[in-house]
């Protein structure tokens, strides 16, 4: 009888894994009891081969104390054992143990054979172990490969297809066909330019050292894909040269076109926005020196608003051009020099006449006066927002301070008001397109998100200084045009 035992849970004990007997030898009892046992080590013939690593040889099973099988294995007249490790090294798999149903005599060759094929069975169970855990390691590859978001070649010399992983195969092959073997060009159908870059890009990548490559795009059969080369470091394959992998990326491009145009839908809708915000200061202007011309007899009063009237009905065009000119790239053309305090009052003459003034203050602090380079009209648009915001703010009472100084390669502006001041809560978003706090009809949320748009074209920064309750001051800073 031969009975094959193997260590089990973690090496703690040693079970009863295979069996053969003699066909005329009726001994199934006490493989049973074999079946039921589990010995540690130290434990039976078994356990002690195991702890000692060695083979045993006993003439007599039903003589040796150590044997805990004794009762069945006399019922059924059972002798001679003999007991060999398998193992591979100092690694112990299991042992085997040999029954004889007479009393053996030690036998040192027979004891050489046998320990020799413990040996044999051990490195058996080694590479069957190996071949398994490859085959684990494979089968997960395949997988992980077959179910990777992308098309993955792995090709060979002249760009033939040595691997193509499911999605490859779903997205370029005919059914039922494979892609290995076949040139890469045919399979991905590509058109000559792309197919010589692609070679390009190989070359450049099986060059030493290899370029990095970057990701492209080609269009097979109508839908677009972004592709990237990969190295193929596996130096036992060399049939592997290089890998390509391929994302279909047709409709996230077709995603990202429709919302380049919803982009461009809602810019034109702020710009137009914008333009009636800017649009409707001089035209309330207008309208109440309008309106006064109505009831004024005296011709040079008249002809005072009328020249006023003129001076706003320009500034309406200017805004208009200056919005077209944003649509155009925002270019600096009609650039002049511009005296900035001049401007500033400016500004105000024009606020005044809107309807929010009411009896506001104004204080001036123009230090030795300060010059620009600019648009006049982007640098009106920029005094009259805020100075607009201002005088909204402290609603018809108050005082509005402008100030000018140069600070070395600087000049700062200041507009200041004793308005409420600006909540903290809203401060960071004050300058984001459409973020007002004024009713409909009152604030469209544009004016300040134009000044900053326009302040920074002019490499100039805008700050607020702000204490809540106790109002707003908005600094401005230009590159100075002339040295103090
Ligand atoms: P709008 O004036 O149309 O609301 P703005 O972009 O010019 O748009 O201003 C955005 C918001 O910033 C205003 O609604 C207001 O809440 C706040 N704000 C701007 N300037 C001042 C100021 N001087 N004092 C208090 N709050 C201000």
């Amino acid at each position: 009888m031969a009975l094959l035992w193997q260590c089990e849970r973690m090496g703690e004990t040693l079970t009863c894994q295979g069996s053969w007997v003699r066909p005329s030898h009726r001994w199934g009892e006490f493989l049973s009891v074999c079946r039921n046992s589990e010995f540690p080590p130290g434990m039976d013939f078994p356990g002690i081969a195991w702890a000692s690593k060695l083979p045993l040889w006993i003439p007599d099973v039903l003589t040796d104390s150590r044997f805990t099988r004794t009762p069945t294995a006399a019922r059924l007249g059972m002798h001679g054992a003999c007991i060999v490790p398998i193992r591979t090294g100092h690694v112990i798999h299991g042992v085997f143990e040999l029954y004889s149903g007479t009393v053996q005599p030690a036998d040192s060759h027979l004891i050489h054979i046998l320990t020799d094929t413990g040996m044999k069975i051990g490195q058996f169970i080694d590479r069957t172990r190996a071949g398994e855990a490859l085959r684990a390691t494979h089968t997960m590859t395949q997988s992980l490969l077959a179910s990777l978001p992308g098309a993955i070649f792995l090709c060979g010399r002249r760009l033939h297809v040595q691997y193509a992983n499911t999605l490859a195969h779903q997205y370029f092959a005919p059914p039922g066909e494979s892609l290995i073997g076949r040139p890469l060009s045919e399979c991905l159908s590509l058109s000559e330019s792309t197919l010589q870059h692609l070679v390009m890009e190989w070359t450049a990548h099986t060059a030493d050292p290899p370029h990095r490559l970057s990701e492209r795009e080609c269009e097979v059969a109508a839908r677009l894909y972004r592709y990237r080369f990969f190295p193929v470091t596996t130096p036992n394959s060399p049939q592997y040269q290089v890998g390509i992998v391929l994302w279909d990326i047709t409709d996230d491009k077709r995603l990202q076109d429709e919302l380049i145009q919803a982009e461009k839908l809602s810019s034109l809708g702020t710009m137009v926005s914008g333009m009636a915000h800017e649009i409707n200061n001089p035209a309330q202007a207008i309208l109440s020196m309008a309106e006064l011309i109505q009831d004024e007899n005296d011709p040079d009063t008249v002809k005072q608003f009328a020249a006023d009237i003129v001076g706003y009905a320009r500034h309406v065009s200017t805004v208009v051009r200056d919005f077209a000119g944003y649509a155009r790239a925002a270019g600096r053309d009609g650039e002049t020099e511009i005296d900035v305090a001049e401007r500033l009052l400016e500004a105000v003459k024009m606020v005044r006449r809107g309807p929010h003034f009411g009896q506001v203050e104004i204080a001036t602090q123009f230090d030795s006066p300060v010059f620009l380079r600019a648009r006049k009209g982007e640098i009106d648009q920029v005094f009259v927002n805020l100075i607009s915001n201002a005088t909204q703010a402290m609603e018809g009472s108050g005082c509005l301070t402008l100030g000018t100084s140069q600070d070395g390669r600087w000049i700062q502006v200041t507009i200041a008001d004793t308005g409420p001041g600006i909540p903290a809560s809203i401060r960071p978003r004050i300058f984001d397109p459409f973020f007002t706090t004024k009713t409909a009809g009152k604030g469209t949320g544009l004016g300040l998100s134009i000044v900053h748009k326009i302040v920074t074209k002019y490499a100039g920064t805008i700050t607020v200084d702000n204490t809540e309750g106790g109002g707003t001051t908005f600094r401005l800073r230009f590159p100075a045009l002339t040295q103090p």
